[in-house]
């Protein structure tokens, strides 16, 4: 069988979240079961690119067009619209003139929600045996955009076989069209069926049910291993983790500028800065870390927390608060060596990947009591569940605050989440088994 996962980001060559973790690891361990594995993604400017995933025979494919030449990428919705327009229908060119014929197109997202799109409405022969699988990974980000933005001298190639509506949006019509449909985890897969979180999809959802399940990520434990970890200075195991993570946290104190001491817990949020991941929650809260507990943020995103967070980026705050307005990948693995509570306030999380590296790390996740932060978190063996408000999330801190006191009980806990194996083995034989049925 050969699948060939489509996404508008792969790790290590680019990735802004959970997506490209995914996209990066995913086909990996599908190969290593013997699914003939195969990645393509844009070729953008600003990446280097390999040729195989690291550590496998996976290869991956670039799709070059005018709009992937920039640099740096581009938000505007015109240039979304079309590059990733032209991005779909490329990739079936380009698998046609390579004499590529995929049992499975693994489409990730809305950027590639026109493939199954064009494979139904412009029939071809080459493809006459290819299944579509769409993954949605983030049901908040569908791609609808006005139908007068594909009138562009390339993408009239196809416009013309567009829908006839004043918007086109790529996740609805990726729902409509793929053989089959999952989210990244059971849970969240209800709460988009029940309607609890669908952002508008719940039409088109409802229209295919039966074809719709939910997988849980799993983790790339070559990547995430603080035995092995090449950006972390002190490497440890389930052995060594009481100094090793001591010593991460020294350094992580002193990198930062932190106060340095292991009398005081250390609180990290590390998230792509929107209102999913509970911004709201977490900035009414910061002033209250100050002589108490230590925090360090790390992300990117709206503007309105970025300059919202900067406040708190002030000399009389520095031994205590930590604010990193920055994609830095290197400082992330160091913040989950050097941690002793992951913070995910989120207000819903399709799966969410942080808790997961935490417990790699021996690092205790205190997140929402909502989508795949469910399935993955067993409350007070795992780490500390909450229902989404400020209010139980400060009582929720203030309790992890106590349990870290309790040295025994807590270091015990730590060596439990380390035992935790959410490698991809599990969900790996979860999708090969979706493939096969899908196929069949
Ligand atoms: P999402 O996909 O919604 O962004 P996930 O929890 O699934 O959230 O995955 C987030 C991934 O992105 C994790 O690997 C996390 O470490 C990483 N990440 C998020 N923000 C940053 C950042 N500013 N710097 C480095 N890594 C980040």
């Amino acid at each position: 069988m050969l699948v060939v996962h489509v996404s508008f980001e792969c790790a290590p060559m680019y990735k802004t979240g959970g997506l490209g973790d995914v996209v990066g690891s995913l086909p990996k361990a599908l190969a290593i079961k013997g699914i003939e594995s195969a990645v393509i993604m844009p070729a953008y400017g600003w990446i280097r690119p390999l040729t195989h995933l690291p550590f496998s025979r996976v290869p991956i494919y670039y799709i070059e067009n005018k709009w992937f030449k920039r640099t740096k990428p581009d938000h505007a919705p015109e240039y979304q619209a079309q590059a990733y327009a032209y991005f779909c229908f490329q990739v079936l060119e380009f698998l046609k003139s390579k004499k590529i014929r995929p049992d499975i197109i693994h489409c990730h997202d809305w950027h590639t929600g026109l493939i199954p799109f064009f494979l139904h409405t412009r029939p071809d022969p080459h493809f006459e045996s290819t299944k579509t699988v769409l993954t949605i990974h983030n049901s908040a980000y569908q791609g609808n955009f006005k139908r007068k933005y594909f009138e562009a001298p390339e993408t009239k190639v196809f416009s013309e076989s567009l829908p006839k509506q004043k918007y086109i949006h790529f996740l609805e019509l990726g729902i409509e069209y793929a053989d089959t449909i999952s989210t990244v985890s059971p849970n969240h897969a209800q709460e988009i069926i029940s309607g609890g979180v669908n952002f508008g999809l719940s039409k088109s959802i409802k229209k295919r049910k039966t074809a719709f399940v939910g997988i849980l990520n799993g983790l790339d434990y070559s990547v995430w291993n603080p035995q092995t970890d090449p950006y972390i200075i002190h490497k440890y195991s389930a052995k060594t983790v009481g100094v090793g993570k001591m010593k991460n946290k020294y350094t992580l104190q002193k990198q930062l500028g932190l106060l340095i001491s292991d009398r005081v817990p250390l609180f990290a949020f590390i998230a792509r800065l929107n209102r999913q991941k509970g911004l709201d929650l977490l900035l009414p809260l910061l002033e209250r870390f100050v002589g108490n507990y230590q925090l360090v943020v790390l992300g990117t995103g709206d503007k309105k927390y970025e300059r919202a967070l900067k406040r708190y980026d002030r000399q009389e705050y520095r031994d205590f608060i930590s604010i990193n307005i920055s994609f830095d990948e290197k400082l992330a693995h160091r913040i989950y060596a050097g941690a002793d509570f992951m913070l995910i306030p989120s207000h819903y999380e399709p799966c969410g990947l942080t808790q997961l590296i935490g417990f790699a790390y021996g690092t205790v996740p205190i997140a929402s009591h909502v989508g795949g932060l469910v399935d993955s978190i067993s409350q007070g063996k795992t780490g500390f569940l909450f229902n989404s408000t400020a209010t139980a999330f400060w009582q929720t801190i203030q309790e992890a605050h106590e349990f870290w006191l309790r040295k025994q009980e807590f270091m015990s806990l730590v060596t439990q989440i380390l035992r935790e194996n959410f490698s991809w083995v599990k969900s790996a034989q979860e999708y090969i088994a979706l493939y096969r049925k899908v196929l069949a």
